[in-house]
């Protein structure tokens, strides 16, 4: 991939949308209105509208190493806030990944620097569940149920902001845990049972 080619694949993508609608950008730039926030990780593989075969417009993204919604980290907090309470979205997605660096690198002893409390995290989501993951030998087994566990601690950490418990209050919005999996191409729903996480957490993290 040579970068020089991005401006030459930017136009004829560009010819390509008005061949199909020439008011294409005319309508794109009229603003958006999003039903989903896709929270997802920032691995190339994994491309957020290009697996869920939506278009520009559909779906409000924010993507960070291991698709972490860390309770003080100012970026994802803001993202949320902006997509419940003026985008107004009818869903939330925390979608992870199998076979993701990040949640590897949190599962070995090696000092990472500056991505130690990052992926500290995610150690954090290991002994919350260390029973179940300590009983999987097969350690490629462990690494995708962690990547599974990961993403059910992080749709809770989305369920903890204020403005999603409010959202649910109001609108009953939705949170959803997916797991892309990279070797078979295939979106996995892991069905999380979002209203009962919500009942039980909500003893601690009720804030409205
Ligand atoms: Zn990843």
């Amino acid at each position: 991939m040579d970068i020089k080619n991005i401006f030459e694949n930017n136009k004829k993508w560009i010819a390509e949308k008005l061949k199909i609608d020439e008011n294409y950008f005319k309508n794109l730039s009229t603003g958006q209105s999003p039903d989903i926030l896709y929270i997802g990780c920032s691995d190339s593989r994994v491309t957020a509208e290009e697996l869920m075969g939506v278009q520009p417009g559909e779906v409000f993204v924010h993507r960070n190493i291991a698709n972490m919604v860390a309770n003080t980290d100012l970026s994802s907090m803001s993202v949320i806030n902006y997509a419940v309470t003026v985008l107004e979205v009818k869903h939330i997605v925390v979608c992870g990944h199998y076979y993701c660096g990040g949640v590897k690198a949190a599962m070995q002893s090696t000092d990472a620097g500056i991505l130690n409390p990052w992926l500290r995290n995610i150690r954090d989501v290991y002994r919350i569940h260390v029973d179940e993951l300590d009983g999987i030998e097969d350690t490629e087994e462990k690494y995708k149920r962690l990547v599974e566990l990961n993403v059910q601690e992080q749709c809770i950490n989305v369920i903890k902001t204020a403005e999603v418990q409010r959202a649910y209050n109001d609108r009953k919005i939705n949170v959803h845990g997916w797991v892309f999996d990279i070797h078979s191409g295939k979106l996995i729903d892991l069905k999380i049972d979002f209203p009962a996480i919500l009942e039980n957490i909500m003893k601690i993290y009720h804030i409205i």
